[in-house]
Protein backbone atom coordinates (compact mmCIF):
# COMPACT_ATOMS: atom_id res chain seq x y z
CA UNK A 1 0.00 0.00 0.00
CA UNK A 2 1.45 2.93 -0.94
CA UNK A 3 2.44 5.64 2.06
CA UNK A 4 0.86 8.96 2.20
CA UNK A 5 2.61 12.03 1.09
CA UNK A 6 1.26 15.61 2.69
CA UNK A 7 0.60 17.48 -0.51
CA UNK A 8 2.63 20.52 0.54
CA UNK A 9 3.02 22.47 -2.34
CA UNK A 10 -1.22 23.12 -2.78
CA UNK A 11 -1.33 23.55 0.71
CA UNK A 12 1.57 26.30 0.94
CA UNK A 13 -0.36 27.85 -2.32
CA UNK A 14 -3.79 28.11 -0.46
CA UNK A 15 -2.23 29.27 2.61
CA UNK A 16 -0.62 32.54 0.73
CA UNK A 17 -3.21 32.82 -2.37
CA UNK A 18 -6.33 32.10 -0.87
CA UNK A 19 -6.03 32.02 2.85
CA UNK A 20 -4.10 35.21 2.81
CA UNK A 21 -0.93 34.30 5.51
CA UNK A 22 0.94 37.86 4.51
CA UNK A 23 -2.34 39.87 6.30
CA UNK A 24 -1.86 37.10 9.20
CA UNK A 25 1.64 37.49 9.99
CA UNK A 26 1.13 41.05 9.74
CA UNK A 27 -0.90 40.99 12.78
CA UNK A 28 1.18 41.76 15.80
CA UNK A 29 0.82 38.31 18.00
CA UNK A 30 1.56 36.58 14.85
CA UNK A 31 5.35 38.52 13.19
CA UNK A 32 7.01 35.33 13.29
CA UNK A 33 4.96 33.67 11.33
CA UNK A 34 7.30 34.06 8.21
CA UNK A 35 6.58 32.28 4.65
CA UNK A 36 10.05 30.60 5.78
CA UNK A 37 9.09 29.17 9.23
CA UNK A 38 5.48 28.51 8.08
CA UNK A 39 7.18 26.52 5.29
CA UNK A 40 9.59 24.84 7.57
CA UNK A 41 6.72 23.98 10.04
CA UNK A 42 4.90 22.23 7.18
CA UNK A 43 7.91 20.26 6.61
CA UNK A 44 8.51 18.63 9.20
CA UNK A 45 4.94 17.82 10.03
CA UNK A 46 4.67 16.17 6.53
CA UNK A 47 7.98 14.02 7.57
CA UNK A 48 6.37 12.85 11.01
CA UNK A 49 2.92 11.97 9.25
CA UNK A 50 3.95 10.33 7.11
CA UNK A 51 6.82 8.72 8.82
CA UNK A 52 5.26 7.81 12.35
CA UNK A 53 1.13 8.42 11.73
CA UNK A 54 0.56 7.15 8.70
CA UNK A 55 2.33 3.91 8.98
CA UNK A 56 0.15 2.92 11.88
CA UNK A 57 -3.03 3.36 10.08
CA UNK A 58 -3.95 0.29 8.52
CA UNK A 59 -2.68 -1.64 11.23
CA UNK A 60 -4.45 -0.11 14.16
CA UNK A 61 -7.92 -0.42 12.10
CA UNK A 62 -7.14 -4.32 12.23
CA UNK A 63 -6.46 -4.30 15.34
CA UNK A 64 -8.74 -1.52 16.93
CA UNK A 65 -8.82 -1.09 20.71
CA UNK A 66 -10.40 -3.40 23.41
CA UNK A 67 -10.49 -3.27 27.43
CA UNK A 68 -8.42 -5.32 29.55
CA UNK A 69 -8.77 -5.05 32.95
CA UNK A 70 -10.57 -1.79 33.03
CA UNK A 71 -7.76 -0.44 30.55
CA UNK A 72 -8.22 0.68 27.17
CA UNK A 73 -5.84 -1.04 25.11
CA UNK A 74 -4.48 0.91 21.78
CA UNK A 75 -2.79 -0.83 18.83
CA UNK A 76 0.99 -1.84 18.98
CA UNK A 77 3.01 1.61 18.22
CA UNK A 78 0.12 4.06 19.38
CA UNK A 79 2.07 4.86 23.00
CA UNK A 80 5.11 5.48 21.07
CA UNK A 81 4.11 7.35 18.13
CA UNK A 82 2.14 9.95 20.84
CA UNK A 83 5.16 10.00 22.86
CA UNK A 84 6.94 11.48 19.97
CA UNK A 85 4.23 14.06 18.91
CA UNK A 86 4.50 15.59 22.53
CA UNK A 87 8.31 15.74 22.94
CA UNK A 88 8.07 17.26 18.90
CA UNK A 89 5.55 19.94 20.95
CA UNK A 90 2.93 18.82 18.13
CA UNK A 91 -0.29 19.53 20.34
CA UNK A 92 0.94 23.63 20.83
CA UNK A 93 1.17 24.35 17.74
CA UNK A 94 -1.59 26.74 16.81
CA UNK A 95 -2.32 27.43 20.80
CA UNK A 96 -0.96 31.23 21.85
CA UNK A 97 2.11 31.92 23.53
CA UNK A 98 0.59 33.32 26.21
CA UNK A 99 -0.64 30.00 27.46
CA UNK A 100 2.93 28.39 25.95
CA UNK A 101 1.43 27.54 22.85
CA UNK A 102 3.68 28.01 19.76
CA UNK A 103 1.85 31.13 18.93
CA UNK A 104 1.76 30.14 15.37
CA UNK A 105 -1.56 31.22 13.13
CA UNK A 106 -4.46 28.89 13.47
CA UNK A 107 -4.41 28.92 9.55
CA UNK A 108 -0.93 26.68 9.88
CA UNK A 109 -2.38 24.61 12.86
CA UNK A 110 -5.37 23.47 10.33
CA UNK A 111 -2.38 23.10 7.69
CA UNK A 112 -0.47 21.13 10.26
CA UNK A 113 -3.48 19.18 11.20
CA UNK A 114 -5.05 18.30 7.74
CA UNK A 115 -1.57 16.05 7.53
CA UNK A 116 -2.37 14.41 11.15
CA UNK A 117 -5.97 13.53 9.91
CA UNK A 118 -4.43 12.28 6.17
CA UNK A 119 -2.22 10.16 8.02
CA UNK A 120 -4.16 8.43 10.65
CA UNK A 121 -7.33 10.08 11.57
CA UNK A 122 -8.72 7.41 14.03
CA UNK A 123 -5.64 8.48 16.07
CA UNK A 124 -5.11 12.15 15.67
CA UNK A 125 -8.92 12.79 17.04
CA UNK A 126 -6.88 12.64 20.09
CA UNK A 127 -5.09 15.66 19.83
CA UNK A 128 -8.25 17.82 18.30
CA UNK A 129 -10.20 16.92 21.27
CA UNK A 130 -7.43 17.89 23.37
CA UNK A 131 -6.94 20.93 21.41
CA UNK A 132 -10.53 21.87 21.57
CA UNK A 133 -10.71 21.12 25.13
CA UNK A 134 -7.85 23.95 25.72
CA UNK A 135 -9.64 26.52 23.70
CA UNK A 136 -12.80 25.88 25.84
CA UNK A 137 -11.10 26.52 29.13
CA UNK A 138 -9.12 29.15 27.95
CA UNK A 139 -11.78 31.42 27.13
CA UNK A 140 -14.40 30.07 29.94
CA UNK A 141 -12.17 28.61 33.29
CA UNK A 142 -11.35 30.16 36.01
CA UNK A 143 -7.54 31.06 36.02
CA UNK A 144 -6.45 28.78 39.43
CA UNK A 145 -8.04 25.85 36.72
CA UNK A 146 -5.94 27.49 33.71
CA UNK A 147 -2.85 27.45 35.88
CA UNK A 148 -3.20 23.70 36.98
CA UNK A 149 -4.26 22.36 33.46
CA UNK A 150 -3.23 23.98 30.73
CA UNK A 151 0.50 24.03 30.64
CA UNK A 152 -0.15 20.23 30.49
CA UNK A 153 -2.92 20.38 27.94
CA UNK A 154 -0.96 22.26 25.78
CA UNK A 155 2.26 20.02 26.37
CA UNK A 156 0.20 16.89 25.34
CA UNK A 157 0.84 14.74 28.53
CA UNK A 158 -2.63 15.18 29.33
CA UNK A 159 -5.19 14.79 26.92
CA UNK A 160 -8.81 16.14 26.35
CA UNK A 161 -11.96 15.17 25.91
CA UNK A 162 -15.61 16.42 25.30
CA UNK A 163 -18.46 14.72 27.06
CA UNK A 164 -22.26 15.57 25.62
CA UNK A 165 -23.85 12.92 24.55
CA UNK A 166 -26.17 10.51 26.55
CA UNK A 167 -28.55 7.69 25.52
CA UNK A 168 -31.12 9.47 25.45
CA UNK A 169 -29.83 13.29 24.60
CA UNK A 170 -27.97 12.67 21.02
CA UNK A 171 -28.64 16.02 19.27
CA UNK A 172 -31.32 17.28 21.59
CA UNK A 173 -28.85 18.09 24.57
CA UNK A 174 -31.82 19.15 25.83
CA UNK A 175 -32.37 16.04 27.34
CA UNK A 176 -28.89 15.72 29.59
CA UNK A 177 -29.66 13.92 32.94
CA UNK A 178 -26.15 13.69 34.14
CA UNK A 179 -26.21 14.93 37.81
CA UNK A 180 -24.02 17.75 39.24
CA UNK A 181 -23.75 18.69 43.27
CA UNK A 182 -22.19 21.57 44.58
CA UNK A 183 -19.75 20.14 47.32
CA UNK A 184 -17.93 23.25 49.00
CA UNK A 185 -15.72 24.62 45.99
CA UNK A 186 -16.40 21.62 43.94
CA UNK A 187 -19.22 19.72 42.41
CA UNK A 188 -19.80 15.91 42.52
CA UNK A 189 -20.87 14.75 39.05
CA UNK A 190 -23.08 11.30 38.43
CA UNK A 191 -24.15 10.06 35.35
CA UNK A 192 -23.48 8.29 32.31
CA UNK A 193 -22.21 9.17 28.95
CA UNK A 194 -21.42 8.11 25.86
CA UNK A 195 -19.62 7.72 22.57
CA UNK A 196 -16.80 9.94 24.42
CA UNK A 197 -14.21 9.67 21.49
CA UNK A 198 -10.56 9.03 23.45
CA UNK A 199 -12.44 8.71 26.57
CA UNK A 200 -10.23 6.32 28.40
CA UNK A 201 -6.45 5.56 26.92
CA UNK A 202 -3.02 5.23 28.40
CA UNK A 203 -0.80 7.43 25.70
CA UNK A 204 -1.54 10.64 28.12
CA UNK A 205 -0.51 10.87 31.87
CA UNK A 206 -3.80 11.92 32.37
CA UNK A 207 -7.65 13.00 30.98
CA UNK A 208 -9.37 16.02 31.14
CA UNK A 209 -12.67 15.56 30.27
CA UNK A 210 -15.07 18.52 29.71
CA UNK A 211 -18.91 17.25 30.68
CA UNK A 212 -21.91 18.65 30.52
CA UNK A 213 -24.39 17.91 33.30
CA UNK A 214 -27.35 19.69 35.19
CA UNK A 215 -27.44 21.40 38.78
CA UNK A 216 -30.21 20.12 40.82
CA UNK A 217 -32.14 23.52 40.89
CA UNK A 218 -31.27 24.07 36.80
CA UNK A 219 -34.23 25.00 34.94
CA UNK A 220 -35.63 22.89 32.21
CA UNK A 221 -33.87 22.37 28.68
CA UNK A 222 -30.52 24.10 27.41
CA UNK A 223 -30.63 26.74 29.65
CA UNK A 224 -30.05 24.66 32.24
CA UNK A 225 -26.87 22.81 31.48
CA UNK A 226 -23.53 23.84 32.82
CA UNK A 227 -19.94 22.52 32.01
CA UNK A 228 -17.45 20.68 34.06
CA UNK A 229 -13.57 19.70 34.34
CA UNK A 230 -13.62 16.38 35.18
CA UNK A 231 -10.07 15.17 35.45
CA UNK A 232 -9.08 11.22 35.13
CA UNK A 233 -7.01 12.36 37.95
CA UNK A 234 -6.90 15.09 40.00
CA UNK A 235 -4.37 17.80 39.72
CA UNK A 236 -2.15 18.19 42.97
CA UNK A 237 -1.74 22.27 43.91
CA UNK A 238 1.39 22.20 42.22
CA UNK A 239 0.10 20.90 39.39
CA UNK A 240 1.35 17.88 39.39
CA UNK A 241 -1.20 14.37 38.97
CA UNK A 242 -2.66 13.30 42.30
CA UNK A 243 -5.41 10.86 43.67
CA UNK A 244 -7.88 8.91 40.92
CA UNK A 245 -11.08 10.54 40.20
CA UNK A 246 -14.10 8.91 40.27
CA UNK A 247 -15.03 7.73 37.15
CA UNK A 248 -14.25 4.72 34.68
CA UNK A 249 -14.95 3.69 31.44
CA UNK A 250 -17.70 0.95 30.75
CA UNK A 251 -16.79 -0.71 27.70
CA UNK A 252 -15.53 0.57 24.35
CA UNK A 253 -18.13 0.27 21.31
CA UNK A 254 -17.56 -1.84 18.00
CA UNK A 255 -17.86 -0.08 14.87
CA UNK A 256 -17.78 0.63 11.02
CA UNK A 257 -14.42 2.57 11.39
CA UNK A 258 -12.30 4.91 12.75
CA UNK A 259 -11.25 1.05 14.52
CA UNK A 260 -7.92 2.52 16.61
CA UNK A 261 -10.28 5.68 18.06
CA UNK A 262 -11.82 3.82 21.79
CA UNK A 263 -15.47 5.44 21.52
CA UNK A 264 -16.29 5.11 25.16
CA UNK A 265 -18.82 4.88 27.67
CA UNK A 266 -18.32 6.41 30.47
CA UNK A 267 -19.75 5.82 33.90
CA UNK A 268 -18.93 9.31 36.28
CA UNK A 269 -19.50 9.07 40.42
CA UNK A 270 -20.09 5.22 40.91
CA UNK A 271 -18.78 5.66 43.99
CA UNK A 272 -18.46 8.90 46.15
CA UNK A 273 -19.11 10.77 42.84
CA UNK A 274 -16.77 12.54 40.58
CA UNK A 275 -15.05 15.63 41.69
CA UNK A 276 -15.45 18.11 39.05
CA UNK A 277 -15.09 22.40 38.87
CA UNK A 278 -17.26 24.55 37.45
CA UNK A 279 -16.29 25.82 33.56
CA UNK A 280 -17.97 29.58 32.82
CA UNK A 281 -20.98 30.31 34.91
CA UNK A 282 -23.63 27.95 36.22
CA UNK A 283 -26.68 27.12 33.44
CA UNK A 284 -23.94 28.55 31.02
CA UNK A 285 -22.48 25.40 30.20
CA UNK A 286 -23.78 24.90 26.56
CA UNK A 287 -22.60 28.24 25.36
CA UNK A 288 -18.91 27.27 26.68
CA UNK A 289 -18.94 23.97 24.87
CA UNK A 290 -19.74 25.85 22.00
CA UNK A 291 -16.74 27.24 22.00
CA UNK A 292 -14.90 23.43 21.85
CA UNK A 293 -17.66 22.73 19.14
CA UNK A 294 -17.62 25.22 16.63
CA UNK A 295 -13.69 24.31 16.64
CA UNK A 296 -14.10 20.84 16.26
CA UNK A 297 -16.70 21.37 13.35
CA UNK A 298 -14.19 23.26 11.62
CA UNK A 299 -12.02 20.30 12.28
CA UNK A 300 -14.00 17.56 11.29
CA UNK A 301 -14.29 19.55 8.13
CA UNK A 302 -10.64 19.42 7.33
CA UNK A 303 -11.12 15.52 8.58
CA UNK A 304 -12.95 15.54 5.40
CA UNK A 305 -10.59 17.66 3.21
CA UNK A 306 -7.81 14.80 4.80
CA UNK A 307 -9.27 11.34 3.97
CA UNK A 308 -10.26 12.82 0.47
CA UNK A 309 -6.41 13.57 -0.09
CA UNK A 310 -5.57 10.03 1.15
CA UNK A 311 -8.19 8.71 -0.83
CA UNK A 312 -7.05 10.33 -4.27
CA UNK A 313 -3.76 9.84 -3.16
CA UNK A 314 -4.30 5.95 -2.84
CA UNK A 315 -6.54 5.48 -5.72
CA UNK A 316 -4.15 7.39 -8.27
CA UNK A 317 -1.17 5.13 -7.32
CA UNK A 318 -3.28 1.88 -7.86
CA UNK A 319 -4.28 4.01 -11.05
CA UNK A 320 -0.61 3.99 -12.37
CA UNK A 321 -0.10 0.53 -11.42
CA UNK A 322 -2.85 -1.85 -12.50
CA UNK A 323 -3.31 -2.87 -16.11
CA UNK A 324 -6.41 -3.38 -17.80
CA UNK A 325 -7.64 -2.99 -21.79
CA UNK A 326 -5.93 -0.79 -24.32
CA UNK A 327 -6.57 2.83 -23.95
CA UNK A 328 -7.09 4.72 -26.71
CA UNK A 329 -4.13 5.67 -29.14
CA UNK A 330 -2.51 2.93 -27.12
CA UNK A 331 -1.02 -0.79 -29.09
CA UNK A 332 -0.72 -2.79 -25.96
CA UNK A 333 -3.19 -3.19 -22.53
CA UNK A 334 -2.31 0.35 -20.75
CA UNK A 335 -2.58 0.72 -17.21
CA UNK A 336 -6.31 1.88 -16.35
CA UNK A 337 -5.01 6.03 -15.75
CA UNK A 338 -4.97 6.33 -19.74
CA UNK A 339 -9.02 5.42 -19.71
CA UNK A 340 -11.26 8.44 -19.40
CA UNK A 341 -13.62 7.17 -17.09
CA UNK A 342 -10.79 6.56 -14.31
CA UNK A 343 -8.98 9.65 -15.04
CA UNK A 344 -12.95 11.45 -14.45
CA UNK A 345 -13.02 9.43 -11.01
CA UNK A 346 -9.50 10.74 -10.38
CA UNK A 347 -9.75 14.38 -11.47
CA UNK A 348 -13.24 14.51 -8.91
CA UNK A 349 -11.60 13.45 -6.05
CA UNK A 350 -8.56 15.88 -6.57
CA UNK A 351 -11.55 18.62 -7.81
CA UNK A 352 -13.19 18.00 -4.14
CA UNK A 353 -9.97 17.56 -1.70
CA UNK A 354 -8.24 20.65 -3.25
CA UNK A 355 -11.53 23.04 -2.99
CA UNK A 356 -12.39 21.65 0.31
CA UNK A 357 -8.78 22.48 1.05
CA UNK A 358 -9.27 26.43 -0.14
CA UNK A 359 -12.67 26.68 1.97
CA UNK A 360 -11.34 25.23 5.32
CA UNK A 361 -7.99 27.51 5.19
CA UNK A 362 -9.88 30.17 4.56
CA UNK A 363 -12.19 29.59 7.34
CA UNK A 364 -9.28 28.96 9.81
CA UNK A 365 -7.70 32.14 8.22
CA UNK A 366 -10.78 34.28 8.84
CA UNK A 367 -10.81 32.86 12.51
CA UNK A 368 -7.40 34.39 13.13
CA UNK A 369 -8.64 37.57 12.02
CA UNK A 370 -11.42 37.48 13.72
CA UNK A 371 -9.62 37.34 16.87
CA UNK A 372 -7.12 39.54 16.21
CA UNK A 373 -7.47 41.63 13.58
CA UNK A 374 -6.64 45.75 14.54
CA UNK A 375 -10.18 46.95 14.59
CA UNK A 376 -13.02 46.09 16.04
CA UNK A 377 -15.52 46.36 13.25
CA UNK A 378 -13.03 43.84 10.92
CA UNK A 379 -13.02 41.60 13.67
CA UNK A 380 -16.82 41.80 14.07
CA UNK A 381 -17.23 41.25 10.26
CA UNK A 382 -14.57 38.55 10.44
CA UNK A 383 -16.50 37.08 13.00
CA UNK A 384 -19.40 36.79 10.95
CA UNK A 385 -18.26 35.27 8.03
CA UNK A 386 -16.27 32.20 10.58
CA UNK A 387 -20.55 31.90 11.77
CA UNK A 388 -21.10 31.67 8.01
CA UNK A 389 -18.78 29.31 7.21
CA UNK A 390 -18.48 27.06 10.16
CA UNK A 391 -21.84 24.82 9.09
CA UNK A 392 -20.82 24.72 5.22
CA UNK A 393 -16.63 23.89 6.22
CA UNK A 394 -18.01 21.10 8.42
CA UNK A 395 -21.36 19.64 6.05
CA UNK A 396 -19.77 20.36 2.61
CA UNK A 397 -16.30 18.83 3.05
CA UNK A 398 -17.12 15.75 4.87
CA UNK A 399 -20.72 14.90 2.29
CA UNK A 400 -18.01 15.52 -0.12
CA UNK A 401 -15.45 13.46 1.37
CA UNK A 402 -17.96 10.55 1.02
CA UNK A 403 -18.46 10.86 -2.75
CA UNK A 404 -14.05 11.10 -2.52
CA UNK A 405 -13.61 8.09 -0.86
CA UNK A 406 -16.35 6.00 -2.75
CA UNK A 407 -14.91 6.89 -5.83
CA UNK A 408 -11.31 6.15 -4.44
CA UNK A 409 -12.35 2.73 -3.75
CA UNK A 410 -14.40 2.78 -7.20
CA UNK A 411 -10.84 3.39 -9.09
CA UNK A 412 -9.75 0.18 -7.77
CA UNK A 413 -12.61 -2.16 -8.69
CA UNK A 414 -12.82 -5.43 -6.77
CA UNK A 415 -9.70 -4.75 -5.14
CA UNK A 416 -11.05 -1.82 -3.47
CA UNK A 417 -13.91 -4.27 -2.04
CA UNK A 418 -11.02 -5.76 -0.30
CA UNK A 419 -9.56 -4.81 3.20
CA UNK A 420 -5.93 -5.34 2.28
CA UNK A 421 -5.73 -2.68 -0.42
CA UNK A 422 -6.75 -0.53 2.18
CA UNK A 423 -9.50 1.72 0.24
CA UNK A 424 -11.90 0.37 2.09
CA UNK A 425 -10.82 1.46 5.34
CA UNK A 426 -10.79 5.31 3.96
CA UNK A 427 -14.39 4.97 3.27
CA UNK A 428 -15.44 3.00 6.54
CA UNK A 429 -13.64 5.89 8.57
CA UNK A 430 -14.94 9.25 6.46
CA UNK A 431 -18.73 7.93 6.68
CA UNK A 432 -18.67 8.92 10.98
CA UNK A 433 -17.48 12.49 9.46
CA UNK A 434 -20.81 13.87 8.48
CA UNK A 435 -22.55 12.28 12.12
CA UNK A 436 -20.31 13.48 14.72
CA UNK A 437 -20.20 17.00 16.03
CA UNK A 438 -23.61 17.43 15.07
CA UNK A 439 -24.82 15.91 11.08
CA UNK A 440 -25.56 17.44 8.13
CA UNK A 441 -28.29 17.97 8.84
CA UNK A 442 -27.75 19.97 12.34
CA UNK A 443 -25.24 21.65 10.06
CA UNK A 444 -27.83 23.11 7.76
CA UNK A 445 -30.20 23.64 10.79
CA UNK A 446 -27.73 25.85 12.10
CA UNK A 447 -27.62 27.51 8.88
CA UNK A 448 -30.80 28.07 7.87
CA UNK A 449 -31.64 29.12 11.41
CA UNK A 450 -28.90 31.11 13.58
CA UNK A 451 -26.88 32.01 10.24
CA UNK A 452 -29.35 32.98 7.74
CA UNK A 453 -32.43 33.81 9.73
CA UNK A 454 -31.61 35.69 12.57
CA UNK A 455 -29.91 38.25 10.49
CA UNK A 456 -32.46 37.96 7.81
CA UNK A 457 -29.54 37.42 5.52
CA UNK A 458 -27.07 40.25 6.17
CA UNK A 459 -24.04 37.90 6.35
CA UNK A 460 -24.76 35.90 3.73
CA UNK A 461 -25.45 38.97 1.17
CA UNK A 462 -22.55 40.55 2.22
CA UNK A 463 -20.76 37.07 1.23
CA UNK A 464 -22.38 37.12 -2.25
CA UNK A 465 -22.51 40.85 -2.93
CA UNK A 466 -18.66 40.12 -2.77
CA UNK A 467 -18.77 36.85 -4.89
CA UNK A 468 -20.30 39.22 -7.07
CA UNK A 469 -17.69 41.80 -7.53
CA UNK A 470 -15.61 38.52 -8.33
CA UNK A 471 -17.68 37.52 -10.40
CA UNK A 472 -17.13 41.07 -12.76
CA UNK A 473 -13.52 40.48 -12.26
CA UNK A 474 -13.75 36.80 -13.53
CA UNK A 475 -15.14 38.23 -16.89
CA UNK A 476 -12.22 39.87 -17.73
CA UNK A 477 -9.89 37.24 -16.85
CA UNK A 478 -9.27 36.08 -20.45
CA UNK A 479 -10.17 33.36 -22.72
CA UNK A 480 -8.75 30.48 -21.42
CA UNK A 481 -11.20 30.83 -18.29
CA UNK A 482 -14.57 31.81 -20.41
CA UNK A 483 -16.46 28.05 -19.64
CA UNK A 484 -15.71 29.22 -15.32
CA UNK A 485 -16.87 32.82 -15.67
CA UNK A 486 -20.30 31.49 -17.38
CA UNK A 487 -20.39 28.46 -15.19
CA UNK A 488 -20.09 30.67 -12.06
CA UNK A 489 -22.39 33.53 -13.20
CA UNK A 490 -24.79 31.00 -13.57
CA UNK A 491 -24.31 29.05 -10.19
CA UNK A 492 -23.93 32.24 -8.23
CA UNK A 493 -27.72 33.62 -9.94
CA UNK A 494 -29.08 30.11 -8.42
CA UNK A 495 -27.61 30.88 -5.44
CA UNK A 496 -28.83 34.25 -4.46
CA UNK A 497 -32.11 33.37 -6.12
CA UNK A 498 -32.76 30.05 -3.71
CA UNK A 499 -31.19 32.96 -0.57
CA UNK A 500 -34.05 34.69 -1.68
CA UNK A 501 -36.77 32.48 -1.89
CA UNK A 502 -36.14 31.07 1.69
CA UNK A 503 -35.78 34.23 3.27
CA UNK A 504 -39.21 35.70 1.60
CA UNK A 505 -41.16 31.97 2.42
CA UNK A 506 -39.78 30.78 5.38
CA UNK A 507 -42.49 32.17 7.49
CA UNK A 508 -45.35 30.55 5.39
CA UNK A 509 -43.42 27.37 4.91
CA UNK A 510 -42.37 26.22 8.72
CA UNK A 511 -40.57 23.19 7.84
CA UNK A 512 -38.59 24.78 4.83
CA UNK A 513 -34.85 25.33 6.44
CA UNK A 514 -35.42 21.64 7.80
CA UNK A 515 -36.74 20.17 4.25
CA UNK A 516 -34.47 21.80 1.92
CA UNK A 517 -31.30 22.69 4.38
CA UNK A 518 -29.01 19.74 3.15
CA UNK A 519 -29.55 21.09 -0.18
CA UNK A 520 -28.78 24.88 0.42
CA UNK A 521 -25.49 24.18 2.16
CA UNK A 522 -24.43 21.85 -0.34
CA UNK A 523 -25.31 24.65 -3.11
CA UNK A 524 -23.43 27.06 -0.84
CA UNK A 525 -20.71 24.82 -0.67
CA UNK A 526 -20.56 24.23 -4.65
CA UNK A 527 -20.69 28.42 -5.44
CA UNK A 528 -18.36 29.05 -2.30
CA UNK A 529 -15.39 26.50 -3.15
CA UNK A 530 -16.01 27.64 -7.07
CA UNK A 531 -15.35 30.95 -5.91
CA UNK A 532 -12.16 29.48 -4.19
CA UNK A 533 -11.23 27.57 -6.66
CA UNK A 534 -11.06 30.47 -9.35
CA UNK A 535 -9.17 33.03 -7.42
CA UNK A 536 -6.71 30.18 -7.41
CA UNK A 537 -6.81 29.55 -10.93
CA UNK A 538 -6.50 33.57 -11.49
CA UNK A 539 -3.14 33.73 -9.03
CA UNK A 540 -1.85 30.55 -10.75
CA UNK A 541 -2.26 32.54 -14.28
CA UNK A 542 -0.72 35.20 -12.69
CA UNK A 543 2.61 32.81 -11.94
CA UNK A 544 2.50 31.77 -15.21
CA UNK A 545 2.41 35.35 -16.84
CA UNK A 546 5.41 35.76 -14.64
CA UNK A 547 7.30 33.43 -16.45
CA UNK A 548 6.95 30.58 -13.98
CA UNK A 549 7.11 27.06 -15.95
CA UNK A 550 6.20 25.35 -12.43
CA UNK A 551 3.55 22.45 -13.76
CA UNK A 552 1.51 22.55 -10.49
CA UNK A 553 0.18 26.42 -11.72
CA UNK A 554 -1.26 24.35 -15.42
CA UNK A 555 -2.82 21.74 -13.20
CA UNK A 556 -4.01 24.37 -10.74
CA UNK A 557 -6.20 26.14 -13.89
CA UNK A 558 -6.95 22.74 -15.17
CA UNK A 559 -8.09 20.96 -11.53
CA UNK A 560 -10.21 24.52 -11.04
CA UNK A 561 -11.94 24.70 -14.49
CA UNK A 562 -12.73 21.02 -13.99
CA UNK A 563 -14.79 21.89 -10.74
CA UNK A 564 -16.65 25.13 -12.94
CA UNK A 565 -17.58 22.42 -15.61
CA UNK A 566 -18.29 19.25 -13.59
CA UNK A 567 -18.99 19.86 -10.15
CA UNK A 568 -20.25 23.59 -9.50
CA UNK A 569 -23.17 23.00 -12.46
CA UNK A 570 -25.24 20.92 -9.59
CA UNK A 571 -25.79 24.23 -7.52
CA UNK A 572 -29.01 25.12 -10.10
CA UNK A 573 -30.24 21.83 -9.54
CA UNK A 574 -29.70 22.71 -5.64
CA UNK A 575 -31.29 25.64 -6.42
CA UNK A 576 -34.46 24.45 -7.97
CA UNK A 577 -34.84 21.47 -4.90
CA UNK A 578 -34.74 24.91 -2.55
CA UNK A 579 -37.12 26.36 -4.74
CA UNK A 580 -39.35 23.01 -4.92
CA UNK A 581 -40.96 23.94 -0.81
CA UNK A 582 -41.15 21.41 1.76
CA UNK A 583 -44.51 20.17 -0.10
CA UNK A 584 -43.57 16.85 -1.48
CA UNK A 585 -41.39 16.07 1.31
CA UNK A 586 -43.69 16.38 4.18
CA UNK A 587 -46.72 15.18 2.29
CA UNK A 588 -47.03 11.52 3.46
CA UNK A 589 -48.13 11.32 7.16
CA UNK A 590 -45.51 10.28 9.60
CA UNK A 591 -47.53 6.54 10.59
CA UNK A 592 -48.30 6.12 7.13
CA UNK A 593 -44.74 5.63 6.23
C1 LIG B 1 -17.73 7.33 16.63
C2 LIG B 1 -18.45 8.41 17.37
C3 LIG B 1 -17.72 9.31 18.13
C4 LIG B 1 -18.38 10.30 18.87
N1 LIG B 1 -17.66 11.12 19.70
C5 LIG B 1 -18.33 11.92 20.58
C6 LIG B 1 -17.63 12.61 21.63
O1 LIG B 1 -16.40 12.56 21.73
N2 LIG B 1 -18.35 13.31 22.52
C7 LIG B 1 -19.72 13.40 22.47
O2 LIG B 1 -20.30 14.05 23.31
N3 LIG B 1 -20.41 12.77 21.48
C8 LIG B 1 -19.76 12.03 20.55
N4 LIG B 1 -20.44 11.36 19.56
C9 LIG B 1 -21.87 11.54 19.46
C10 LIG B 1 -22.30 12.29 18.21
O3 LIG B 1 -21.96 13.64 18.29
C11 LIG B 1 -23.80 12.02 18.01
O4 LIG B 1 -23.91 10.68 17.58
C12 LIG B 1 -24.43 12.94 17.02
O5 LIG B 1 -24.46 14.25 17.52
C13 LIG B 1 -25.85 12.53 16.65
O6 LIG B 1 -26.60 12.20 17.79
P1 LIG B 1 -27.37 10.80 17.85
O7 LIG B 1 -26.41 9.74 17.52
O8 LIG B 1 -28.07 10.68 19.14
O9 LIG B 1 -28.42 10.88 16.69
P2 LIG B 1 -29.90 11.47 16.81
O10 LIG B 1 -29.87 12.78 17.51
O11 LIG B 1 -30.78 10.43 17.34
O12 LIG B 1 -30.25 11.74 15.27
C14 LIG B 1 -30.74 10.72 14.39
C15 LIG B 1 -31.14 11.39 13.07
O13 LIG B 1 -32.18 12.36 13.31
C16 LIG B 1 -31.79 13.65 12.84
N5 LIG B 1 -32.28 14.67 13.77
C17 LIG B 1 -32.23 14.66 15.12
N6 LIG B 1 -32.78 15.78 15.61
C18 LIG B 1 -33.16 16.53 14.57
C19 LIG B 1 -33.81 17.79 14.44
N7 LIG B 1 -34.11 18.54 15.49
N8 LIG B 1 -34.06 18.25 13.20
C20 LIG B 1 -33.74 17.54 12.11
N9 LIG B 1 -33.14 16.32 12.17
C21 LIG B 1 -32.86 15.82 13.40
C22 LIG B 1 -30.27 13.61 12.79
O14 LIG B 1 -29.75 14.54 11.85
C23 LIG B 1 -29.99 12.16 12.41
O15 LIG B 1 -30.06 12.00 11.03
C24 LIG B 1 -19.80 10.40 18.78
C25 LIG B 1 -20.52 9.51 17.99
C26 LIG B 1 -19.87 8.52 17.31
C27 LIG B 1 -20.69 7.52 16.50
Amino acid sequence: MPDYHAPLKDMQFVINEIAGLDAIAALPEFEEASPDLVEAVLEQAGIFASEVFAPLNQAGDEHGTRIDNGAVVSPPGYAEAYRQFVDNGWQGVGKSSAIDGQGLPFLVHSAVAEMWYASNMAFALCPLLTSGAIEALEMHAPAELQQLYLPHMISGEWSGTMNLTEPQAGTDLAAIKTRAERDGDRYRIRGQKIYITWGEHELSENIVHLVLARLPDAPPGVKGISLFLVPKYLANPDGSRGERNDLRVVSVESKMGIHSSPTCVMAYGDNEGAIGYLVGEENNGLACMFTMMNNARLEVGMQGVAISERAYQQAVSFARERVQGVARGHSERSTIIHHPDVRRMLMQIRAITQAGRALAYYASAQTDLAHHAGSEESRESNQRRVDLVIPIVKGWCTEMAQEATYLGLQVHGGMGFIEETGAAQHMRDARILTIYEGTTGIQALDLMGRKLLRDQGRSMYELLDELDAFAEQLSGAGEQFASMTGRFASALAAFRGATDYYLEHSAVDPDLGSAVGVDYLLLAGNVVCAWLMARSALAAQRHIDAGSKDDFFRHKIATAVFFAERILPRSEAQAMMVKSGSGSTMAIEADLF
